[in-house]
């Protein structure tokens, strides 16, 4: 099982990093959990063309985590020699987010259709959206997807994916505080996916930008901090911490400041750095 992170960004623009979205690949499966700005750049970056994506699986809905599946759909439906579905798995709302999205891209379709004589379905046609709910479990081909619930209130529902291949485990977290779901979630896992944030950074960023200050610090309710992600690894057994969606954005130089906050808490590989950081289990 490889785990690629395609992108390591978050809401606030980068120009090195994508938007969060990571990639999971295990069997005949190429699984991008969200799909942040910039993601498609990515997936080809990591060497897979849209079309090899079988899945596309969504923590939750916040727009940093979905923004380019609309570049997904698009370029998997066009570059496809022949149709092959999408699956598109998501919480409770994905399917009007995905409805909407083939509104939005409805004049499209029609010009691509008019134009090419060999594309006679829309990209609607190909996809197969699934809602699920915690305690459900997906199969794509040989690998299996557990569903978790996650904390990051107010935003609800939020899930996270515990995906198994051939005995390996990867625990893809999302946006979530430490909880006891989420203990269930990545306990023992060969590698623990979580997105997080600095909250020394993100108070030092807010006490610069007067106006945005509140905007800036409501976001440390509903994250995890670095030293969350260490400490929740160590507490459940997790073999490898792979860290992403650094909040704010991991200067260049300064990993191993970021490495050596969750070193506090977890003795175990912690594997963080620019999107396209990858790691075979
Ligand atoms: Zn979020
Ligand atoms: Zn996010």
């Amino acid at each position: 099982m490889k785990i690629t992170l395609l992108g390591t960004g978050s809401p606030m623009p980068d120009p090195h990093r994508a938007g969060p979205s990571t990639l999971v690949q295990a069997g005949n499966q190429n699984i991008v959990v969200d799909c942040g700005r910039g993601c498609v750049m990515r997936i080809v970056g990591a060497g897979l063309m849209p079309p090899m994506v079988t899945a596309v699986v969504l923590t939750h809905l916040h727009s940093d985590h979905i923004s380019d599946l609309n570049d997904i759909v698009t370029t998997k439906w066009i570059m496809s020699p022949v149709y092959t579905p999408l699956v598109i798995i998501g919480p409770v709302g994905t399917k009007r987010i995905v409805d909407g999205l083939l509104m939005m891209l409805g004049p499209d379709e029609g010009y691509r259709l008019d134009h090419h004589r060999d594309l006679r379905e829309g990209p609607g046609l190909v996809l197969d959206v699934r809602e699920v709910s915690p305690g459900d479990s997906v199969q794509l081909g040989d690998v299996t997807l557990e569903v978790h619930r996650t904390d990051h209130r107010p935003v609800s529902p939020t899930v996270g994916y515990r995906i198994t291949h051939e005995g390996k485990v990867a625990a893809l977290a999302g946006d979530t505080i430490p909880c006891a779901e989420l203990d269930v979630l990545v306990c023992d896992a060969d590698v623990y996916v979580q997105t997080v944030l600095r909250e020394d950074l993100v108070r030092t960023l807010a006490a610069f930008v007067p106006p945005l200050e509140e905007r800036f610090t409501d976001i440390l309710d509903y994250h995890s901090t670095v030293q969350q992600a260490g400490q929740t690894a160590a507490r459940n057994g997790v073999k490898k911490l792979m860290l992403t969606h650094y909040v704010p954005t991991m200067q260049p130089g300064s990993e191993d400041e970021w490495r050596a906050l969750a070193a506090e808490h977890f003795s175990g590989e912690i594997i963080l750095g620019p999107d396209l950081t990858s790691l075979e289990v």
